[in-house]
């Protein structure tokens, strides 16, 4: 027994009037990658390496991290595979590092600002992704980048550690893809910056919307304030999306909200051709994509911008989805 969706797992996701859209999978978990390519995915976008610190008492250790990155690789076979280095803090707090309590987690000491202040940390992990990347087609993305200066360290410090490992032999590959999320609105305004010292950048709008808006993604008492069609988000998406695409940076979108159909017209129509979604979206994304024309997509999100409240977007949105099913 085949269900309509699922005879589409080997048709591309390409739009009516020809355009080939990319599909990937979002994985926490190494086991997911399968999942991830049942369902068709050309690549993991998104690997959230975070959850192996999570839910036990010690640290994990090098191999730990290597078994987990060669597992997934080992099912994606010659796929992309972008391992997000650890995300940890606000809402993912590792108890083994006895963090101080803040009063702001999520404008606090969390992701890549942590690895950045526990090196030993952030070493181990670096060592077992370059390790892992003779094994498959790996890349590495660094979370929650917010200034130039940031990224640059954390360049360095894994140019020190590839630096390590061509000292004891160790192979790995040198000329990795690296990349960082756009979560925090600094980079996304700056963007054109940011393009000329990466390979790829994936939009993280999970955060985004949160930053921009000034509202807790966690906070009951203003969750009706947490909109992804709000005017200032789609406008910081659709700079993100033309700069990258100007000066030919590879752009995917692994937020939630590419996995949600109502919001693919308007991601296509804002540019994005890469999605990363959750392994169980990517088959109704890709019939969504294969019912509809670039043309049309443009002419809804060009509509949408020109909207001053969320709740119209989203109307525009139900209502063009509606029509096509
Ligand atoms: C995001 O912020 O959109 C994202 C993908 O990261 P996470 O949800 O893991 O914070
Ligand atoms: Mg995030």
């Amino acid at each position: 027994f085949i269900t309509e969706l699922e005879k589409l797992r080997d048709l591309p996701a390409e739009t009516l009037d020809g355009t080939r859209i990319e599909i990937y999978g979002n994985i926490e978990f190494p086991h997911e990658a399968a999942l991830c390519l049942q369902n068709g995915a050309e690549g993991i976008g998104l690997y959230r390496t975070e959850f192996l610190y999570l839910g036990r008492n010690d640290l994990p250790s090098e191999e730990d991290h290597y078994q987990a990155y060669c597992e997934v690789v080992r099912i994606m076979g010659d796929r992309p595979v972008t391992i997000r280095t650890f995300d940890l803090g606000a809402d993912k707090v590792p108890l083994q590092l006895g963090l101080e309590k803040e009063a702001n987690p999520c404008l606090g000491l969390r992701s890549i600002r942590l690895a950045l202040r526990y090196l030993p940390l952030f070493q181990t992990q670096l060592r077992a992704i370059l390790r892992a990347s003779v094994c498959g087609n790996v890349q590495i993305m660094f979370p929650m980048i917010s200034t130039l200066a940031e990224l640059r360290q954390a360049k360095l410090m894994l140019a020190e550690v590839m630096e390590d490992l061509a000292e004891s032999r160790i192979p790995f590959r040198r000329d990795i893809p690296l990349g960082i999320m756009v979560e925090v609105p600094s980079v996304a305004v700056t963007i054109d910056r940011f393009l000329d010292e990466v390979d790829f950048i994936s939009l993280g709008t999970n955060d985004l919307i949160q930053y921009t808006l000034a509202v807790d993604r966690t906070n009951r008492n203003v969750v009706n304030m947490y909109n992804a069609t709000e005017p200032a988000v789609l406008r910081l998406i659709h700079h993100v999306i033309q700069e990258a695409s100007r000066k030919g940076v590879p752009v995917s979108l692994c937020g939630q909200m590419s996995s949600h159909p109502l919001h693919t017209m308007l991601l296509i129509g804002l540019g994005l051709r890469k999605f990363s979604v959750a392994a169980h979206s990517i088959l109704e994304i890709k019939k969504v994509c294969r019912s509809v024309t670039v043309q049309q997509c443009e002419a809804l999100a060009k509509r949408a911008l020109e909207m001053d409240h969320a709740r119209d977007v989203q109307a525009l949105l139900r209502e063009q989805l509606i029509k096509l099913i």
